[in-house]
């Protein structure tokens, strides 16, 4: 091989696509030094994921992204209902599904609003918030092969765009480089789970102006039963750009025609851009963490679409690694922190596929053990174990599935209330740790944690919380001098 270049940075993030440029984006907010490989020479040219869930919205509003996101989102900004009928002519807005509390009341879970925006047009927001934050973007630049030591990662990069091939060292390489992974597989790291759920399926994307024809009635997903062309329509902008999802394995039909079907409508300027066919899955990564290398996103899980989590899911995992990796570059955290990355995100990944895969829609009967959608879209899930003091592992309280009540157990995120317009209680941890408590601050000998008073109804007098950087509650009790300690602890892998 032709090495001309020998690099350096202290993350290698390998993919460019939603997860590996979340992953850039959550390291650089940590101050890391980032390269990203990419060997496409654009972002994802597929609308694919569209709903992007509270927690995702939450993360984004940490990296200072919320209204940049939001901005994006504009087109689909009205299109959150869900519609039914034989033909997209014919069809019918279903009434929105709003999550209530305990008493039936609304809550209001989160200060963000979830969204849809197409992976399509969310992939270049982030490239370039990505570029601007310092990143070291590098599209059409393949990782080839890598090796691994005690000191670090050496990695082999083919830059088709110089046409050279570079050598880059790196502490860490986080492999956000999709479904069939190839750093995973040079790791033989093998994967666990339901494999294949339900049938084969064709999503065909196309363009046509059928804004006359969805005005009044906008939509996210239109369930369309014509029998001769039944299928889902998804809005990717709402006006011109749509995914019409049919069951079957079959690629080569005259798809035109049977669009006109579906949608009732002659629509003269359909154009169909892409035919692809997916299989639902539901695969696991058996290891997130070998070594320096940590897979992220559909390089650790793949879960069928029905609960709108894979893209989110990753989102999340970037979220809860990047800290980490910081901590330990930075000299503040000892590297077995970063075991605590696959103790909790691998049983996140399990999950969130295992929910998804549940809500196929291949079974009529209500399940009572689905959890509440909002535990899904709210990051309501608890780790069992992990960089926390007094979770589940230790007897702490479990948090419901079934229900959405969060209530400030440790191993969750902190639930969110508004302290003052426009600061939520999320605000509070990350970039760094903070210390909540419900009486005088003075108190607390936090050993350089930030303390906050917080008057909230999950949280008694003379107790604190403990928050980590990516805001799940790391300790709760009433010692003024455990948050430090167990901070410590916590930091040193313990
Ligand atoms: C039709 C469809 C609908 C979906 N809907 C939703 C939804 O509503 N909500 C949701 O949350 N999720 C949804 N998903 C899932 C979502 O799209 C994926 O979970 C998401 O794209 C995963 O992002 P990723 O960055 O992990 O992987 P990818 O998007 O696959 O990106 C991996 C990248 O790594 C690059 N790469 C691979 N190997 C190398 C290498 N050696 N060197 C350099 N680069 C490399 C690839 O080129 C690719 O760009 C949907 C998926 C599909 C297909």
């Amino acid at each position: 091989m032709n090495v001309q270049r020998t690099l350096d940075s202290q993350v290698l993030v390998v993919g460019g696509g939603l997860v590996g440029l979340t992953t850039a984006l959550v390291l650089r907010h940590h101050g890391v030094d980032v390269t990203l490989v990419e060997k496409r020479a654009t972002t994802s040219p597929q609308p694919k994921a569209r709903r992007f869930h509270v927690r995702s919205l939450e993360i984004f509003r940490a990296l200072g992204l919320a209204s940049t996101v939001r901005e994006a989102a504009r087109d689909l900004a009205e299109h959150d209902h869900m519609a039914t009928g034989r033909t997209l002519a014919e069809a019918q807005q279903l009434p929105l599904w709003r999550p209530s509390g305990p008493d039936g009341d609304p809550v209001e879970p989160s200060p963000e609003l979830p969204c849809l925006v197409a992976q399509d047009v969310l992939e270049p927001v982030l490239r370039q918030a990505a570029e601007d934050a310092g990143v070291r973007v590098r599209f059409q630049t393949e990782l080839t092969s890598f090796a691994q030591d005690a000191d670090g990662v050496l990695a082999e990069l083919d830059d088709r765009r110089t046409g050279r091939n570079d050598q880059l060292r790196a502490a860490f390489v986080v492999a956000a480089d999709g479904a069939r992974s190839p750093v995973r597989a040079a790791l033989g790291i093998g994967r666990s789970g339901r494999g294949a759920v339900g049938g084969p399926n064709v999503n065909v994307y196309f363009h046509a102006d059928l804004s006359d024809v969805v005005r009044g009635r906008e939509f996210n997903l239109c369930q369309l039963e014509h029998p001769d062309a039944p299928g889902a329509l998804a809005s990717v902008d709402g006006r011109f750009r749509w995914v019409f999802m049919a069951g079957g394995a079959e690629v080569e039909r005259d798809w035109p025609a049977l669009l006109r079907t579906a949608l009732g409508v002659p629509a003269p300027d359909l154009d169909v851009r892409s035919v692809l066919p997916w299989q639902p899955e539901m695969l696991i990564a058996d290891r997130y963490s070998d070594g320096r290398v940590h897979l992220v996103g559909d390089a650790a899980h793949v879960m069928p679409p029905f609960a709108a989590l894979g893209a989110n899911t990753g989102i999340d995992d970037a979220h809860n690694l990047g800290w980490k990796i910081a901590a330990v570059l930075s000299g503040v955290a000892e590297p077995a922190l970063l075991d605590s990355y696959d103790a909790e995100r691998r049983p996140a990944g399990w999950f969130a596929a295992d929910q998804s895969s549940r809500r196929s829609g291949v079974t009529t009967t209500p399940d009572p053990t689905l959890a509440d959608p909002f535990v899904l879209a709210a990051g309501g899930f608890q780790y069992p174990a992990g960089a926390f003091a007094g979770g589940p592992d230790e007897g702490g309280e479990i948090e419901p599935i079934t229900e959405f009540a969060p209530a400030g157990r440790v191993a969750t995120r902190i639930p969110h209330r508004w302290l003052t317009p426009g600061l939520s209680t999320l605000d509070l941890a990350g970039p760094g740790w903070a210390l909540a408590v419900a009486d005088e601050p003075q108190r607390w000998a936090a050993g350089g944690i930030p303390v906050h008073r917080l008057d909230a109804d999950f949280l008694p007098p003379g107790e604190g919380l403990l928050i980590r950087p990516d805001d799940v509650i790391a300790w709760r009790g009433t010692d003024p001098t455990a948050p430090a300690e167990v901070c410590a602890k916590l930091l040193a892998g313990g």
